[in-house]
C-alpha cells in the first residue's frame, strides 16, 4: 500500500469511527445509566432515563447522532515514535473530521474568532483539538475522540489557588460549577477534575479525566477518595437526570492531576453530559485496529 492509500484508509476508518460514537454512545457510559434507572425511584427521574434509553435506540435505528449538538471534535493522541503514519496524523485527522460532518452528518459548530463564521465544516482554526503524547519505541497510535457539546462545555472552569485554600478549595469550585451551570450541562454528569501547579496543566487533566472509563478510580488512594467525596456531595444535592430531580447526578467523578508548585494548586472542571461521547480506537502498524469503548465497531468496515 502507497502512504497516500494508507492515508486514505487511516482517513476512512476515523471518519467512521467519529460517526460512530456520534450516533452510539460508549458501552460504560450506557451500563452505568443502566445502573443509575435501576437505583432510582424518583418518577421524574425515572421517566428521563426511559426518554434517554429511547433516545439512543432511535439514534441507532435511524443512524442519526444521539444528540443535535454533535459538539467541537477533540483527539487525545498516543502515537508511537515509529508509526507509519506519524507524520500524516494532523492532516488526516482534519480531513477525517471534515468527511464525518458530511457523512454522518455532524452538526457544524466551528465559528472563526474575530470573524465569526461558522465554517461548515467543524474544522478551522486549530480545529479540531489535538493532545499530542509521543510514545517512545512504539509503533502503535491510540487514538480517543471526544465530542465536546456546547452545554457541557459551559460549566468548564480553570484557575489558580493559593496553597493555603487546600484541596477543600478545589472541592469548592467543582460543587460551585455543579450548582451554578450544572443543569446547562444535561445531567448525569461525567465530572473530570484536574489539579496541577498551573492553570493549563490542570485544565489539560480535567479533560484527560474525562477520557477515562467511567466507574474506574485515579490509582492515587487519596485522589480515588476525593472522587468518591466529590460523587456522593454532588448526588445529595438531589439534581438528577436532566436536573429533575432523583438519587443521582453525575455517571462519576474523575480526577487526574500532576505536581503542584509550592505557591500555588492549579485547579480545573470539565464536564461531560449524559450523551458523552467519547471513543477509544488503537491502530497497528498495519493500520488494523480495535476498539474498547463501542462493542458494535467494527474496523475497515
Ligand atoms: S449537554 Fe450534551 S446532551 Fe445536552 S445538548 Fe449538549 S451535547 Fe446534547
Amino acid at each position: 500500500m502507497t502512504t497516500e492509500e494508507k492515508k486514505e484508509k487511516l482517513t476512512d476508518i476515523m471518519a467512521s469511527f467519529i460517526g460512530h460514537t456520534a450516533i452510539h454512545l460508549p458501552d460504560d457510559v450506557v451500563s452505568k445509566l443502566e445502573a443509575l434507572r435501576a437505583a432510582e425511584d424518583d418518577p421524574a427521574a425515572l421517566s428521563i432515563y426511559d426518554m434517554m434509553f429511547k433516545n439512543m435506540r432511535l439514534a441507532a435505528d435511524l443512524g442519526r447522532p444521539s444528540c443535535q449538538d454533535t459538539g467541537l471534535v477533540q483527539f487525545r493522541i498516543e502515537c508511537g515514535s515509529r508509526f507509519p503514519l506519524i507524520h500524516q496524523l494532523s492532516e488526516i485527522l482534519h480531513d477525517a473530521v471534515m468527511k464525518a460532518t458530511a457523512e454522518t452528518p455532524l452538526r457544524p459548530n466551528a465559528v472563526e474568532i474575530f470573524d465569526e463564521y461558522n465554517t461548515g465544516s467543524n474544522t478551522g482554526t486549530g480545529a479540531p483539538a489535538l493532545f499530542w503524547d509521543i510514545i517512545p519505541d512504539s509503533d502503535s497510535c491510540g487514538i480517543y475522540t471526544y465530542l465536546a457539546g456546547g452545554g457541557c462545555s459551559l460549566p468548564g472552569q480553570a484557575m489558580v489557588l493559593m496553597p493555603g485554600d487546600g484541596y477543600e478549595g478545589a472541592a469548592r469550585i467543582v460543587l460551585d460549577r455543579i450548582t451554578s451551570y450544572g443543569l446547562n450541562a444535561c445531567p448525569p454528569l461525567l465530572v473530570g477534575v484536574g489539579i496541577a501547579g498551573s492553570i493549563e496543566t490542570a485544565a489539560l487533566h480535567s479533560k484527560l479525566a474525562l477520557l477515562r472509563p467511567v466507574g474506574s478510580h485515579n490509582p492515587n488512594e487519596k485522589a480515588a477518595a476525593m472522587e468518591r467525596l466529590l460523587e456522593d456531595s454532588i448526588n445529595a444535592i438531589g439534581i438528577g437526570p436532566q436536573g429533575l430531580g432523583g438519587s443521582s447526578s453525575v455517571l462519576g467523578v474523575n480526577i487526574e492531576y500532576s505536581v503542584r508548585h509550592t505557591a500555588t494548586i492549579g485547579v480545573a472542571v470539565s464536564f461531560g453530559c449524559w450523551t458523552h461521547r467519547r471513543g477509544h480506537i488503537v491502530f497497528d502498524s498495519n493500520l488494523d485496529c480495535t476498539t474498547d469503548t463501542h462493542h458494535g465497531f467494527t474496523c475497515g468496515r
